[in-house]
């Protein structure tokens, strides 16, 4: 935990917060004078959070706004500082159910009049003060946060406005203390590998390649892989993702998402002959199909091990539905109501938790001796791989952060391999997720990601906790992953 040092430009914005630490007097020659002394006062682990008034830029924003300030630029520089605890303070305020905008704030040394405001609105710029940039280059290393309520905007003058603004500034009390609860020293421990594998590389270039060769847009079916922000990303770039192969317009390319699909759905896209399908199942998805269809052929009844959800077993039962029977616990095992007399083969999603999937195998072995099956399971290098990177660190943590996708199937098996090695674990979509209570008595944070998540989510969860104070990181790495899957032929 670290000392807290507010600070307002006036004594009537200290009143209004609830009594700042320090007033640094307003405009920049008293922040800079203030800031030159705190420097010399204040250590590197103290939090320091700046708190008063400023004018809008953004024409959204009404006296009374609250802005947490995600970069400080100032009209006197080109260069910026990144605030990267902005997410984390912005979720907290939410969870109070207070609604804050977050962005960059500029800093002038004079009063921006409303008629000069629209220059720096275009910027992307939500407000102006006067003093923020200016004092804040005095504390280059201690965790920061500016939180300014709007007074002013071009219709508002700060008298009328200044009233509204001041009542807001108490609501950044809660907050900022639990904020500073948190900040101090930090172990931050990275499980390696993470993020991308082979087969969703795979399935995002091959929708990068058809957009590339024939143009926007490509329709996908369902989402390429499970993850929001690869899917948002390439909506942005002209891929339309659809349900079902009857929402693709006649003439236009089609991609079969990772998780692969069912014969039917196959046979709906490729009767199509105004289409282009492009397929891009995981080749190792493909190798459970195909093993469904050779045990079918040989007259097996099947057992399925996995969550009947989940889009990949759905498309994998597609393959002999009459004789596959879909168990997830070893409780659906006992309930299994088999002929004893029939040859009996097991296969398993690719993305299950491996204790939890050698438990159900034993089940079925111990009720079923005849039973065949692949060689272990057919869980993939992917999720073995982060699964045991998490189990290899999840002694040494008080948090492990999964980022990822609640529908990926993989990451979500990340959270319990954790949990099963008695570490707290809570999943994330990105960093503005992180809560600020589960990092309370977390000095050691360990972090991985699903196989559908880009490296660059997992660097910004890193960059939020580095700001909250000196941070020690590293990666432990279990083994170097080397699988690489040759795009579709119609995209190569
Ligand atoms: S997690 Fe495994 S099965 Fe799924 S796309 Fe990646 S490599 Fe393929």
């Amino acid at each position: 935990m670290a000392d807290l040092n507010v600070l307002t430009p006036l004594r009537i914005e200290s009143m209004a917060y609830g009594g700042a630490d320090t007033i640094i007097g307003a405009g920049r020659d008293r922040a800079r004078r203030s800031g030159a002394k705190l420097a010399k006062r204040l250590d590197e682990e103290t939090a320091v959070a700046l708190v008063g008034v400023a004018g809008a830029l953004a024409p959204e924003l009404v006296p009374g706004d609250l802005i947490i300030a995600s970069e400080l630029r100032s009209t006197e520089s080109t260069t910026s500082r990144h605030l990267p605890a902005s997410p984390l303070l912005a979720a907290e305020f939410r969870r109070t159910g207070l609604d804050v905008r977050t962005g960059p704030l500029v800093t002038s040394p004079t009063y921006v009049q409303s008629g000069q405001r629209a220059s720096l609105a275009a910027s992307g710029a939500l407000a102006v003060d006067m003093e923020s940039s200016w004092i804040m280059d005095y504390l280059p290393n201690n965790p920061l946060a500016v939180i300014r309520s709007i007074s002013d905007t071009t219709t508002t003058g700060p008298l009328r406005g200044g009233l509204r603004a001041l009542a807001s500034l108490s609501a950044a009390r809660g907050p900022l203390q639990r904020w500073a609860h948190v900040c101090g020293e930090h172990e931050i421990i990275l499980a390696s590998p993470r993020s991308f594998c082979a087969g969703v590389e795979r399935a995002i270039e091959t929708v990068e390649r058809a957009l590339e060769q024939f143009g926007s847009p490509v329709y996908v079916r369902r989402q390429i892989v499970h993850n929001l922000h690869v899917v948002q990303g390439l909506e942005r770039r002209g891929a339309l993702f659809v349900e079902e192969v009857d929402d693709v317009p006649e003439g236009a390319v089609l991609v079969l998402a990772a998780h692969g699909v069912s014969p039917q759905v196959r046979s709906e896209a490729t009767a199509r002959e105004d289409l282009v399908v492009i397929d891009a199942t995981c080749p190792l998805v493909s190798k459970v199909h195909a093993e469904a269809r050779r045990f079918a052929a040989q007259d097996y009844d099947l057992i399925l091990i996995g969550h009947a959800d989940h889009e990949e077993v759905i498309g994998t039962f597609g393959e002999a539905p009459e004789r596959i029977r879909i168990v997830s616990t070893v409780a659906d095992v006992e309930g299994l109501d088999l002929d004893p007399t029939r040859s009996l083969a097991y296969l398993t999603q690719t993305t299950l938790a491996v204790d939890e999937t050698t438990e159900i195998i034993d089940a079925l072995r111990a009720r079923f001796p005849q039973v065949v099956g692949p060689h272990s399971n057919d869980i993939c290098y992917a999720t073995q791989n982060r699964q045991d990177a998490v189990r290899s660190i999840a002694h040494r943590c008080d948090l492990m952060l999964v980022v990822g996708s609640a529908n990926s199937s993989n990451t979500a098996r990340l959270v319990e391999v954790a949990q099963r090695e008695g570490c707290r674990a809570e999943l994330i979509e990105d960093a503005t997720q992180l809560e600020l209570s589960w990092l309370m008595g977390a000095r050691s944070i360990g972090i991985t990601a699903g196989a559908s998540v880009p490296e660059v989510l997992v660097q910004e969860v890193v960059s939020s906790l580095s700001s909250l104070g000196p941070a020690h990181l590293s990666e432990e790495r279990i083994m170097q992953e080397t699988t690489h899957f040759a795009l579709p032929t119609r995209v190569r």
